[in-house]
């Protein structure tokens, strides 16, 4: 394979109009030192991994050399934070080194975060520390993993600079890997200025990218819109029936290729309760748990409103059709997430009382703060036969099990109208509710020894959550919640 001078970029956003983005290099960093390489995601872009830990690799992935095919930029995006329009934003401290196209033939962007400023990094450093760099690591991977749409974390790299936060801490660079870094915010930034042209090339790039097959159907503008109101539906599902809580569904930060992108303040719930916010800055719980598919709804919108202009000629309408579009998201939403909770269950075929057998299972759980992963996980092993110990490890996760025992009947008596047997259910359930989650405190705990330069829990936890549905007998404990001293209450913007 070939070194880093020859590796084969296709830099496809590079060609856009200038007005797309602001070239620039990356600003090097001091002593860059490779934590950890990806490096099954390194074979599929077609990088060679021993290349990328050579000194001059691991140049490239600090930021500190920028090899030949690269045409490093930041993206210029605006964007609704917390509901606030702010006009202007943009990669203030990643730089996209260029595209490569994966042995699936799909195309990624290759991004260093923590790169240095940019002319849009408003009052900030443009930097990372290894905080941030580990979380989002390990989230993103075990994302994956969990087969959730997702970018990728090809590399994290140490560097001999201090970032200063609350203290100084060692500053780090994330490599992340996306389908794109298009965001409903990069079509709000043309949308505002008025740019039709832009917003048009900006769409049709979108759709060669991530709908090429809408190029040629009556209103690929609209198609568009449908696509992205379908994947962020599917998104969201998918987060919720894992129990994941983003925290910062500002629209800059909602692909438009479905991927779950900036793992800042994100964590996954332990015990179950839909109004669960972790972010410190989400003061009145825009970003709750349960509020996160109105959320996607309203970011949708904003989409929708931004590609009006496209859609038709007649404004009215294009507000008629971009609304029926909208509309798709409820549907799509509800039924499948319908069909989660009854997979989730074990349910394979449909019943009327279905939903309701879910949510009493659900309502149960917030009011036992019962945790969410286990609950399906220890589900999953039991059997049609009720068998006193096995059920019991269920019911211990409920803190008055009472109502649970009512429960677990009612959800026999359902399982008596399934023709699966208990051993296909049981395989079915364990994959699709994970064994292994990355728990706060366990993520915490990689992170401190991270700063202690340990970076042994670090690697320990990303190989338990590469395989989060097999049963791993030796790593049980990574299983389990907190202990009351080791919750997590809080999560922290990765700035
Ligand atoms: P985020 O909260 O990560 O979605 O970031 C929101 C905006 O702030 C984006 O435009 C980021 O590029 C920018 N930003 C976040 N952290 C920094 C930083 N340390 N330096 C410069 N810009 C930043
Ligand atoms: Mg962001």
């Amino acid at each position: 394979m070939a070194d880093i001078e020859a590796i084969p970029f296709d830099n496809s956003y590079a060609r856009l109009p200038d007005r797309f983005y602001a070239r620039l290099a990356p600003t090097p960093v001091a002593e860059p030192g490779l934590i950890r390489l990806n490096e099954p995601l390194a074979r599929h872009l077609g990088l060679d991994p021993e290349n990328l830990k050579t000194s001059d690799g691991i140049a490239m992935l600090a930021g500190n050399h920028v090899p030949d095919g690269a045409a490093p930029l930041a993206m210029v995006y605006a964007g609704h934070q917390f509901g606030g329009w702010v006009p202007q934003l943009g990669d203030g401290r990643a730089i996209l080194l260029g595209e490569l196209i994966g042995s699936d033939g799909l195309r990624y962007d290759l991004q260093l975060k923590g790169a240095g400023r940019t002319p849009y990094s408003r009052g900030g450093d443009g930097r990372a520390w290894l905080g941030p760099v580990l979380r989002e690591y390990i989230l993103s991977e075990a994302m994956a993993a969990l087969g959730i749409p997702t970018t990728r974390a090809l590399a994290a790299v140490t560097t001999a600079d201090r970032v200063i936060r609350e203290l100084l801490y060692p500053g780090a660079v994330l490599t992340r890997i996306a389908r794109s870094h298009l965001r409903v915010g990069t079509f709000q930034y043309f949308a505002a200025r008025r740019d039709d042209d832009a917003l048009m090339r900006l769409a049709d790039y979108a759709i060669d990218r991530h709908d090429p097959d809408l190029k040629h159907v009556e209103n690929p503008y609209l198609a568009l819109l449908e696509a992205v109101v379908h994947r962020q539906a599917e998104l969201v599902i998918r987060w919720l029936s894992v129990g994941f809580i983003h925290g910062v569904m500002n629209t800059d930060n909602m692909t438009i290729s479905g991927e779950t992108i900036d793992y800042g303040p994100c964590a996954f719930m332990d015990a179950y309760n839909p109004d669960r916010v972790f972010s410190s800055i989400d003061q009145y719980g825009r970003y709750a748990y349960q509020q996160q598919p109105a959320v996607a709804q309203w970011n949708l919108t904003q989409l929708a409103t931004s590609l009006l202009p496209l859609i038709d000629n007649d404004r009215d309408t294009a507000a008629t059709l971009a609304k029926d579009a909208l509309g798709q998201f409820s549907e799509h939403f509800n039924t499948g997430w319908e069909q989660a909770l009854r997979q989730k269950i074990g349910l394979a075929i449909e019943e009327r009382t279905d939903l309701d057998l879910a949510h009493r299972l659900l309502t149960l759980m917030a009011e036992n703060e019962a945790d969410f992963t286990l609950v399906f996980r220890t589900l999953s092993d039991l059997a049609i036969e009720a068998d006193i110990t096995a059920d019991q490890a269920f019911l211990d996760l409920f803190k008055a099990p009472h109502r649970a025992v009512e429960w677990l009947s009612d959800w026999r008596r359902r399982l008596g109208q399934e023709t699966r047997s208990d051993l296909e259910r049981q395989a079915h359930m364990k994959r699709i509710n994970p064994a292994y989650i990355p728990r706060n405190h366990r993520v915490e705990d990689a992170i401190q020894a991270g700063l202690r330069d340990d970076f042994t829990p670090f690697e320990i936890l990303i190989d338990v959550l590469s395989r989060p549905f097999d049963d791993q007998p030796d790593k049980k404990a990574y299983q389990a919640p907190p202990k009351p001293e080791e919750q997590v209450r809080k999560t922290f913007c990765g700035t």
